[in-house]
């Protein structure tokens, strides 16, 4: 007979591995189902955690190199890139092996092996050298993930046609890098080759880089990139990708019809992630997707199958580890009866490049698009003493309030530690704050966090430092 579970995730990722741990919080007998060998995910594996520690090695290099200008002598500076590497990966290997503590410490059965559905209630689990076992669960939650998109006829191979995966792990510096697309993994992975040596250009289709973030903020971070020294080239479609030996050519067209090619040795597809579903037999029990082959749920999480559930990258909405992760608490608190809830409007967005860039809730566009009027507070780093002390003022810290009741609706920072400095604003945000109620707050002396206030100051024009 089949080991019966009262829960049963599959996916061990950012969504399903919080999932279960809440699950069996909540008292349920609990099973979590991961296919890749380790947990956590495209997040702790191939994703956010890996590549935070590539931005931050390389930005210490780029950092260290820099540091004579600023009366620090340590001699010749060089990169050991499998050093590196290996620091990159035991980050990986510490939180990986963490998730798996925390599993076993909340008494979740943690399957290793891949998940598809036999009926509605009956799990298959086929393990890496092929043997197959069942399981039976009450309720099944799917959090699979996403896989990223390639572009027509172009296989990824990893090493010159490259997805985010293989940008994490390249073992030498490409001499010259073509990055396709201008979002969050071209825009942090070209970062973080171009520190370490790169000639890295953006092939970006539209006219500004990433796309559904305020647009004067996007501006300005271009402006900062490029003065980084990374090319950009707008408006350019990718046509073709072919490699010639040990290079790419990536064949492009822009908007007036010009075409273009672009030799290099390593290019970069970042052109977005798809749902991954593959697999599952979803046809075969009917669980229906949407018309971009996410899983269709209901605001419970839901699928059209009452005992299914889905979460994280593989339904709607942003393709964000916080995301998946509040999703996976308030689906199991639902299912336990309680009102769990993801409040879409505070969910931030972070790009870890140098500076951050973060944002939260409505941009300008979307205001103007939604006929809300609104009033603008703006302050930037350049008259932060904390900034200016340590030599970091680039950018600015932007509030948008309610016109009427000065509501906070959204905040977009580009700057030293916007990742962090968006929290406030988030917090402000859920408890209805106005943009009054930030300026009144206390900050403490000397921060970055005095952006926050002075920009929330200036939203009624009376910042005390601009
Ligand atoms: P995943 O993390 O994709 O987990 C799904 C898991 O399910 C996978 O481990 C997969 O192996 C497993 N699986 C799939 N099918 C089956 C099956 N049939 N049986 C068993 N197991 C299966 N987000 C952020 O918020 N911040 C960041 O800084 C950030 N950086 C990123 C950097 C990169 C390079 C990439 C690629 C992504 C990044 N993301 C970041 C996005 C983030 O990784 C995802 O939004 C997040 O991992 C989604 O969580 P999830 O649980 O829905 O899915
Ligand atoms: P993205 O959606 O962020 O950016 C894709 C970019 O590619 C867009 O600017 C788009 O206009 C452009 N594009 C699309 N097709 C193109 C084409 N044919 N030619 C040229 N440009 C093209 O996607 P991504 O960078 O692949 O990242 C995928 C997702 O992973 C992100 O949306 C995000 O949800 C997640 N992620 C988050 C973080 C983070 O939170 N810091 C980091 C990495 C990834």
């Amino acid at each position: 007979m089949p080991e019966k579970f009262q829960a049963v995730v599959i996916g061990g990722g950012p969504g399903g591995y919080v999932c279960a741990i809440r699950l069996a919080q909540l008292g349920f007998k609990t099973a979590c189902i991961e296919s890749r060998g380790s947990l956590g995910g495209t997040c702790l594996n191939i994703g956010c955690i890996p590549s935070k520690s590539l931005l931050n090695l390389s930005e210490e290099f780029h950092k260290a190199k820099n540091l004579s200008s600023k009366g620090i002598e340590i001699g010749n500076i060089k990169l050991n890139l499998s050093k590196m590497m290996k620091n990159k990966d035991k980050a990986v290997t510490i939180l990986t092996k963490g998730v798996e503590f925390l599993l076993k410490k909340n008494k979740v059965s943690y399957f290793k092996g891949f998940g598809s559905f036999k009926t509605k209630n009956d799990i298959s689990i086929k393990d890496k050298d092929g043997k197959e076992s069942l399981i039976h669960a009450d309720k099944v939650i799917i959090a699979t993930g996403s896989e990223p998109v390639a572009l027509p006829n172009v296989e990824f191979d990893e090493t010159i046609i490259i997805s985010s995966t293989g940008a994490l792990n390249l073992d030498q510096v490409p001499k010259k890098m073509v990055v396709v697309g201008g979002g969050y993994i071209g825009l942090e992975m070209g970062s973080v080759w171009s520190r370490l040596g790169s000639e890295v250009h953006v092939v970006e289709y539209l006219d500004y880089i990433t796309p559904g973030m305020d647009k004067e903020i996007s501006n300005e971070f271009m402006k900062i990139l490029k003065k980084q020294g990374i090319t950009f080239h707008m408006q350019h479609k990718v046509e073709n990708i072919k490699k010639n030996g040990s290079k790419a050519i990536v064949s492009t067209i822009d908007k007036s019809g010009n075409k273009k090619n672009f030799d290099c040795d390593v290019v970069l597809i970042s052109v977005g992630r798809k749902p991954n579903t593959r697999g599952l037999n979803l046809e075969k029990i009917g669980v229906e997707l949407d018309e971009r082959k996410r899983i269709k749920t209901n605001k419970n999480f839901q699928t059209n199958l009452s005992n299914v559930y889905a979460i994280g990258d593989v339904i709607a909405g942003p393709m964000l580890a916080h995301k998946a992760e509040d999703e996976g608490i308030a689906v199991a608190e639902n299912i336990a009866g309680q009102s769990g809830h993801v409040n879409y409007d505070t969910i931030p967005g972070v790009i870890y490049t140098t500076p951050e860039v973060a944002s939260i809730g409505k941009t300008e566009e979307q205001l103007k698009e939604q006929n809300i009027k609104y009033k603008i507070g703006k302050f930037s780093f350049m008259a932060n003493s904390r900034a200016k002390a340590i030599d970091d003022a680039e950018g600015f810290v932007k509030i948008l309030a309610d016109e009427k009741t000065d509501k906070v609706l959204g905040a977009h920072l580009i700057g030293p530690h916007a990742g962090e400095l968006i929290a406030e604003i988030g917090v402000a945000m859920e408890f209805g704050a106005s943009s009054e109620d930030i300026a009144r707050t206390c900050h403490a002396h000397p921060t970055f966090s005095e952006a926050v206030k002075e920009a929330a100051l200036s939203v009624d024009k009376r910042a005390i430092h601009s």
